[in-house]
């Protein structure tokens, strides 16, 4: 019985890979990866280790989900080393949760080599800090996308100094920000749009709420990042939240439920 290995790439530039990481892949029989993946970090594999793209692009699913889980399971049969490589971190929107369950069941010995997720890609791309102390104090990875029911999202806990970093925003902006403006988000909330975070096609788009509507569409991977440390003037932003804080206007202006 060989070990599964569910190795983060990174959200794209090889050099944010982890040493723990580069060494597993370097000595890999098997690695089964996702479309994200950066074939700079795929060229770290050996030669003798095959490659297999489990991923899905455009919506279009290469492989189902039960049929990754069995191939991992009947891999770590015949190989020794078997590597699940996702872009990011492994565990953070990567379906992790589900080829755990099955290695589990199926008695086969693991690791988690944890990555870059690209929350912090696209911060450290964008200059910003999602917890920066003069505006945020909680963080919110998140989706609308979330298994089996689209709509089913929590946001119960969005605070005006919440950050919230959207991942999976889609092509549809206006239908972001209606959604963010339906959660009681206010219209002129910063939002920083990265795409391609660390890469060499890296964007970066600066907008608002509000603003989303009319922004021209980035291309994927892209997210959002949301909140009054999506801005490059946070000092401005920070010296208004504390005035209205003060004055008790704060939860009014940001009428989240
Ligand atoms: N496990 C990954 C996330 C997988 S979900 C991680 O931890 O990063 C895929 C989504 O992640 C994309 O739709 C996009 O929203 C985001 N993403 C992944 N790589 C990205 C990148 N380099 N720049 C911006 N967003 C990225």
């Amino acid at each position: 019985m060989g070990k599964v290995y569910l190795v983060g790439a990174g959200p794209g530039d090889a050099a944010l890979l982890t040493l723990k990481a580069a060494r597993i892949l370097a000595q890999a029989n098997i690695v089964l990866h996702d479309s994200l993946v950066s074939g700079e970090v795929l060229a770290m594999a050996p030669p003798t280790a095959e490659l297999v793209d489990v991923g899905k692009r455009c919506g279009k699913k290469l492989l189902t989900q039960d049929e990754i889980n069995a191939l991992l399971v009947s891999y770590a049969a015949s190989c020794e080393i078997v590597v699940r490589l996702k872009g990011g971190d492994p565990c953070i929107f990567g379906r992790a949760g589900e080829e755990l369950e099955a290695l589990r069941n199926a008695k086969i010995e693991f690791e988690i080599v944890p990555g870059v997720t690209a929350a912090l890609g696209a911060a450290a791309a964008a200059g910003i800090s999602l917890t920066d102390r003069r505006v945020a104090s909680q963080v919110l990875l998140t989706t609308f996308s979330r298994g089996m029911e689209a709509s089913a999202l929590d946001w119960g806990n969005i605070t005006p100094a919440t950050t919230l970093v959207l991942y999976m925003p889609g092509p549809d902006y206006a239908e972001v920000a209606r959604r963010l403006a339906e959660a009681g988000l206010p219209g002129d909330l910063p939002c920083v749009i990265v795409s391609a975070a660390s890469g060499s096609q890296q964007q970066i788009c600066w907008t608002s709420v509000s603003a989303l509507v009319t922004e021209e569409k980035l291309p994927a991977p892209a997210l959002m990042i949301v909140g009054r440390v999506a801005t490059r003037r946070v000092h401005e932003i920070a010296a208004a939240f504390w005035r209205e804080e003060g004055n008790g206007r704060a939860a009014e202006s940001l009428s989240i439920s």
